[in-house]
């Protein structure tokens, strides 16, 4: 039997469990979704702010685009003790900030070289915008509200309406193709599925 076949469980098992939390340590999910996550090749690069009060909330989508993305980064804004390094940062020529505003000027189609995501709530993600210096002054990427409605983890920490991992697939479809962000699309799906 080809491992794509196997049975649910035993792909469970395949994967090392956390001794306490009973989650897959890779995917921290207690049904393992590891199977689900495909690796999509960007030629933009991604680097994802999350706020820390989303870093162990099984819902935070960032944990997964950052599996499935190669070309990756996931920072962490707001551990305490841990001031925030601004330097990690790009901001170079081609830089782009993913945050929905709705008075930012229309980006052009201009593949960008990098894309900041902010990821945390609506009011954390307007905080991070404000207190972050090496964000301003870089353009923003916005993207068009979903035109339909589909199944979430939870109620969207985005003004624009979805998740950071719909968020980024989006920006994905917009740069580099319908067909390359499908997967996350896809990815997205059993997500919510294996939640239920
Ligand atoms: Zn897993």
């Amino acid at each position: 039997m080809s491992s794509s076949s196997a049975p649910y469980q035993d792909r469970v098992r395949a994967n090392r469990m956390g001794p306490s939390s009973l989650c897959c340590v890779r995917c921290r999910q207690r049904l393992c979704v590891c199977a689900e996550i495909p690796r999509v090749e960007t030629r933009t690069r991604f680097v994802i702010l999350r706020h820390t009060a989303e870093r162990n909330k099984p819902s935070n989508t960032a944990h997964f685009a950052a599996l499935a993305l190669p070309n990756c980064e996931l920072a962490e804004y707001g551990t305490e003790g841990a001031p925030f390094d601004e330097a990690r940062l790009p901001t170079g020529p081609g830089t782009f900030v993913l945050y929905p505003d709705e008075a930012a000027p229309a980006t052009g189609l201009e593949l960008p070289q990098r894309i900041i995501v902010l990821d945390g709530s609506w009011s954390q993600a307007r905080r991070m915008r404000q207190r972050i210096l090496a964000l301003r002054g870089l353009p923003f990427i916005t993207l068009p509200a979903p035109t339909q409605a589909r199944r979430r983890l939870r109620r969207p920490v985005h003004a624009s309406g979805m998740s950071t991992l719909e968020a980024i697939a989006r920006a994905i479809a917009l740069y580099e193709g319908d067909a390359l962000a499908a997967p996350l699309d896809h990815l997205h799906d059993a997500l919510v599925a294996a939640s239920l």
